[in-house]
């Protein structure tokens, strides 16, 4: 149980936004202002927008926001660095700031209502907080579709997430500081946060349409979402790999069998299907497999580099956050190019 109001940080990962943004943070600044009032989350709480490197107007969105309400602050990303790294930063830089951060999609498809309960769990002492969603009516078959097998390929190659639970949730400022501790650049949260254990709650909600512009999850974000949530969560694709070599051998083994009886009987040019087949299919098995290893280890390489996980190009932030490192408490820094 926890007795202090929690200062809270809803954070908003944001690519090419510009159509729906401004609607959004209305509605989230809104949502701030009543947690507040019904004292359910303490005096300045935050929406922190995470530009994920946008080429539209939503930094200008941002900037323009930020200016004249002292709720919103914003960052923006040198590129695209994806919904998860924007996530992550919005998070991390958080930390120092809030209690706990709940993160939420700019489109606001998420019921914001739910957030009262994840506050809820906060209270009753839940470190992590999982929104899990309850139908997925509102998507499009296709969208429906790709969900259900990515979750159903998930779990057959031995990453366990929680089925339907969507980047929505909320984590307490001692969650957020163990994953501050994890610096993989192959970054799957809905796998990684499960495993770092904590007391954990769950909170049903609701998805509506998106009321505004396109998904800005293209089918090739998905796939290396989905990839990525494969190869950075389990190995098991390896050993499906050992599994499908002995396989072979065994095949081989019989084939070896059969064509020593063809050559008993005198029958030898017999064989030749067989011998061109199987060329195929072992040549066809190795490329696979050495394509599965090397997905391994090109994820390896990649982790080894190190490389920063995102780069803040220009920001804006309270006086007691990660992002702005001049000190100072009451003042707004607006930090870059733009903001300045
Ligand atoms: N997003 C992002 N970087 C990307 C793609 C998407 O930050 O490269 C953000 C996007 O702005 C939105 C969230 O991720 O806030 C979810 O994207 P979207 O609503 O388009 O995905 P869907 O709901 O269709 O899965
Ligand atoms: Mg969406």
């Amino acid at each position: 149980m926890r007795e202090a109001i929690p200062k809270l940080y809803i954070v908003i990962p944001c690519y090419n936004e510009e159509e729906i943004l401004e609607q959004s943070l209305d509605i989230l600044s809104d949502k701030i202002k009543r947690l507040v009032s019904e004292k359910k989350a303490a005096e300045g709480s935050r929406v922190v927008c995470v530009d994920d490197g946008s080429k539209d107007a939503t930094w200008d969105v941002i900037v323009r926001r930020a200016e004249k309400d002292s709720q919103v602050l914003g960052f923006k990303f040198s590129r695209n660095y994806g919904h998860q790294n924007a996530i992550l930063a919005g998070m991390l830089e958080s930390r120092k700031a809030a209690d706990c951060v709940v993160t939420i999609d700019a489109d606001l498809q998420q019921d914001i209502e739910a957030m009262d309960d994840f506050l809820a769990r906060y209270m009753e002492g839940c470190d992590v907080v999982y929104g899990i969603r309850n139908d997925r009516n509102t998507d499009k078959a296709g969208k429906k579709f790709t969900a259900e097998a990515f979750y159903k390929m998930m779990r057959l190659m031995g990453a366990d997430i929680i089925p339907n639970s969507a980047d929505y949730r909320l984590l307490s400022k001692k969650a957020l500081e163990a994953l501050a501790d994890h610096p993989e650049s192959n970054l799957f949260l809905r796998g990684l946060i499960p495993t770092m254990g904590f007391k954990s709650g769950v909170v049903y909600f609701d998805v509506k349409d998106r009321t505004g512009g396109q998904s800005k999850y293209t089918l090739k974000k998905m796939l290396s979402l989905a990839l990525n949530g494969v190869t950075s969560m389990s190995t098991r694709p390896l050993e499906l790999i050992i599994v499908l070599g002995l396989l072979f051998c065994l095949m081989a083994l019989v084939i070896f069998i059969l064509s020593m009886i063809d050559w008993a009987r005198g029958v030898v040019v017999q064989g030749w299907t067989t011998t061109v087949a199987l060329l195929c299919l072992i040549g066809g098995m190795n490329l696979l497999t050495n394509g599965i290893v090397g997905l391994y280890v090109g994820k390896s390489y990649i982790e080894a580099k190190r490389r920063p996980r995102y780069i803040i190009d220009h920001a804006i932030w309270d006086g007691d956050g990660t992002v702005d490192d001049s000190g100072s408490d009451s003042e707004r820094n607006f930090r870059g190019g733009d903001g300045s």
